[in-house]
């Protein structure tokens, strides 16, 4: 037997464990101090009601001989997908079933949809970004090349006539910056695509955060998006379901074979979403989950709000934080990400995340998200301001 020798070739992600870490030192050095989670990248907030009551009779159906379900369509219940497909019509955007694909998330589709490119591509990622697209194509031995995302571009690059690439990653609205791209923005990137003969991957897993409507949503707002890209969403940031798992990857028929690959891969890898977690899902569609997503995600809003005005009263200028949960500053004092992070855990107490780990153009920035709860944000926010305003 031979190792696939390319997990060799992953750096060990020191990020999350470091920062674990030092704060476990400083909280047993400091015992009595209360420290301030703003790093997490999970959401906090419980399941919404019509959500939970959903499974809970979906859970009474599969205890019953009539109405009990074994193994399901593999790409997803119609009822999901009719609920998704209806759900991208308000944004003017017309899908068929059997484009949509029903997964445990958007993390594993993201790894998974891989299966369908040679190892012979080249592979363009943003600088910084979110690890799992670097990661899975190191594992498959793909080259890979960056573009930056940096303070000039605003953290939303646009495409670059002298790269060569022919797998691109769109993360918008932007994790770990929080950047969202405008309809123009993305217009340039799918032009690029297509004259390239790419494919682009795009990840929509904070569309929900998008407050105004000429934001695009979805990529296939925009004109020949069905013919270059795979859309990847999820219900984990809309609604919760970082722990109950269920999420979509959109495969137009427009994409050639494209989508009948993945349906092979699909139904030969994969057995389907729990008929229970499909039924919760589909709840978030209904108008009773959409008013409890919306109080929810405006909790999460109205945090981002309070950090981006104490961020604005000192002067710190930051990214995001309107249309994503993530509000990424530039250190002040030109302090590097990782001396950013130790004067505030040591001084205040405030845990965020150094950008350096997303990537070097992340270097000199930080990351704080509004997932928190607002006791805890107000609270982060009065010590950053006496700590900073005052300091
Ligand atoms: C959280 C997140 C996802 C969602 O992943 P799931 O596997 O669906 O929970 C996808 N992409 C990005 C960039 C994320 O931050």
């Amino acid at each position: 037997m031979k190792l696939n020798e390319n997990y060799s070739n992953l750096k060990e992600s020191y990020l999350f464990s470091t920062i674990a870490k030092k704060v476990n030192e400083f909280s047993t050095a400091n015992p009595d101090k209360k420290i301030i989670r703003l790093g997490i990248g999970d959401v906090t907030l419980p399941l919404c009601k019509a959500v939970v009551s959903a499974m809970k009779s979906a859970v009474d159906e599969m205890g019953v001989q009539s109405t009990f379900r074994g193994y399901g369509p593999e790409q997803g219940y119609d009822f999901l997908k009719n609920a998704i497909k209806n759900y991208y019509l308000e944004h003017n955007v017309e899908l068929e079933s059997d484009e949509i694909f029903i997964s445990d998330g958007a993390k594993s589709d993201l790894g998974n949809i891989l299966d369908l490119f040679d190892k012979d591509n080249t592979v363009l990622v943003p600088d910084p970004v979110y690890p799992v697209y670097v990661d899975t194509n190191v594992m498959a031995g793909r080259k890979i090349v960056y573009i930056n995302a940096n303070e000039e571009n605003n953290f939303l690059p646009a495409p670059d006539k002298n790269i060569k690439a022919d797998i691109i990653y769109i993360c918008s609205p932007n994790n770990p910056t929080g950047a969202v791209y405008t309809k123009d923005g993305l217009k340039q990137w799918v032009d690029y695509a297509i004259q390239n003969n790419a494919v682009i991957l795009f990840d929509a897993a904070y569309e929900a955060f998008i407050t105004d409507n000429s934001l695009p949503h979805s990529i296939y707002e925009i004109e020949g998006a069905k013919n270059c890209a795979i859309e990847f969403c999820s219900f984990s940031k809309t609604a919760g379901f970082t722990g109950t798992r269920c999420g979509y990857t959109v495969v137009p028929h427009s994409l050639g074979k494209l989508n009948k690959m993945w349906l092979r891969r699909q139904t030969t890898k994969f057995n389907g979403v729990p008929y229970i977690v499909q039924r919760g899902a589909e709840a978030v569609f209904t108008p009773e989950g959409r008013k409890e997503i919306e109080t929810n995600l405006n909790y999460y809003r109205e945090n981002a709000k309070i950090i981006a005005a104490t961020l604005d009263e000192c002067g710190i200028k930051y990214f995001g934080g309107k249309y994503s949960p993530y509000i990424w500053l530039k250190c002040p004092d030109n302090m590097s990400s990782w001396d950013f992070f130790d004067y505030l855990l040591t001084n205040i107490q405030v845990v965020g995340t150094p950008g350096e780990g997303f990537g070097k153009n992340g270097e000199g920035f930080f990351r704080l998200t509004s997932f928190g709860s607002k006791e805890n944000t107000i609270e982060a926010m009065r010590r950053i301001k006496t700590l900073i305003c005052n300091g």
